[in-house]
């Protein structure tokens, strides 16, 4: 399908991180899964080449705009690589810093994370609250110059390599969701602890794990935008996160096709190809026609999103129903690859374990219903 979301200069950067991917990720990728990890230099070379941050103007950022953060998340997704936490770092991360840091602020933290010096991670989740954000108990309580930070988060993406964590924390617990802030907690701040990376399903390579805040004293410099306005700032970046899960799962439900053909088209069984089954060609086509149908509402979305104007039940809506999609049809593209495709060797096994994430992070898809369904 040609697509008419993308600029010239949008698709001239593709080729340039489809190059990064053959020659950074994919060699090392299998060694990744393996270490739970991606270790920090990749970071590095990303900056260099101008695939983190994209969204964000300069001085602070690489001074694209979204489209170019599109790319970024939709190429290494179709090169079947969700584990990789740029996505967080630069299309969650730094917008927060971006519309509420103050200036200073901003120079504080942006330069280095465009650079890939600095690894960022957010922090919302709990063991105790998930979907349920008002219910959570890391507590941020005001002594003057500084908050006294305790409390515990789990599941956080880039959560081991992380330099700054925005954290989200009850200052004033009395007030409920209306007395949450966000704060920016740093690497080696005392009584901060982060976690081993956590044991997954899939997405082996993206370190998640748990955070630990013992007496942390946080600097009053370091919360972002005014107390206690946390909670209305999550729910006002929510819809570009959710449109970012949204785009990977696509674009990897796409490379999955892709790889699948190739895979049917020389694979024989009782003396055909299993591409000449007709099963297999129903297969394929269910799967053709649907993420077709997909792409052209996503694109929609993007084209509504660059020009600000991307509202919170259609974040929703693409991101139920491309990770639903996704979920439901590489389970049936897994199938047409026999015992091979329950081997962690193959892609369309890898696809399957990690793209089980998506329809839970960022918001279930239970919590995605909610949203459409208090829309009628
Ligand atoms: C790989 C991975 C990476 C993650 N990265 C991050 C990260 O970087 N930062 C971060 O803060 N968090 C992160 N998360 C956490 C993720 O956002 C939460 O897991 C998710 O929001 C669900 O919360 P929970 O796990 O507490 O489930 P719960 O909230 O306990 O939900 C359990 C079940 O109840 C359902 N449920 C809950 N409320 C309702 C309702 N109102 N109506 C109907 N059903 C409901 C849910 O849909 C789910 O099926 C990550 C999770 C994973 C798996």
């Amino acid at each position: 399908m040609s697509r008419t979301v993308f600029r010239d200069d949008h698709l001239t950067f593709q080729s340039q991180v489809q190059r990064f991917i053959l020659q950074e990720i994919l060699p090392h990728y299998e060694q990744w899964e393996q270490s739970g990890v991606t270790p920090r230099d990749l970071w590095r070379k990303a900056g260099d080449n101008g695939l983190l941050n994209c969204a964000i103007p300069e001085p602070w950022g690489a001074g694209g705009d979204f489209g170019h953060s599109a790319i970024v998340i939709e190429t290494i997704a179709r090169a079947n690589c969700l584990g990789i936490g740029f996505s967080i770092h630069s299309d969650m991360v730094a917008p927060y810093i971006m519309r509420l840091g103050t200036s200073a602020q901003k120079d504080r933290w942006l330069p280095r994370m465009t650079s890939g010096e600095s690894i960022g991670a957010i922090a919302l989740t709990e063991p105790d609250a998930g979907s349920d954000l008002k219910a959570i108990r890391t507590r941020a309580k005001p002594a003057g110059s500084h908050y006294v930070l305790n409390g515990q988060k789990t599941f956080i993406t880039n959560g081991v390599n992380a330099d700054i964590v925005l954290v989200l924390a009850s200052t004033h617990p009395e007030m409920g969701a209306r007395g949450l802030s966000m704060l920016v907690v740093e690497r080696g701040m005392k009584g901060f602890e982060q976690g081993q990376p956590l044991r997954k399903l899939g997405q082996h390579a993206q370190d998640t794990c748990e955070l630990f805040f013992d007496n942390v004293e946080v600097p009053a410099d370091n919360l972002l935008g005014i107390e206690n306005a946390g909670f209305s700032y999550v729910t006002e970046e929510l819809a570009q996160e959710r449109l970012s899960i949204a785009l990977r799962a696509a674009a990897n439900l796409e490379g999955m096709i892709e790889e699948t053909i190739e895979y049917v088209s020389q694979r024989k069984a009782f003396g055909r190809r299993v591409l000449d089954f007709q099963n297999t060609r129903f297969t394929l086509a269910d799967a053709i026609a649907q993420s077709t149908m997909l792409r052209s509402f996503l694109d929609d979305c993007l084209e509504r999103h660059m020009h600000g104007k991307l509202d919170a039940t259609s974040a929703a809506i693409a991101k139920l129903n491309a990770t639903e999609l996704q979920g439901r049809l590489l389970d049936s593209l897994q199938q047409l690859f026999g015992g091979y495709g329950y081997m962690a060797e193959c892609g369309i096994a890898r696809a399957w374990a990690d793209a089980r994430a998506l329809r839970l992070l960022g918001g279930t898809s239970e919590i995605m219903r909610e949203i459409i369904g208090k829309s009628v």
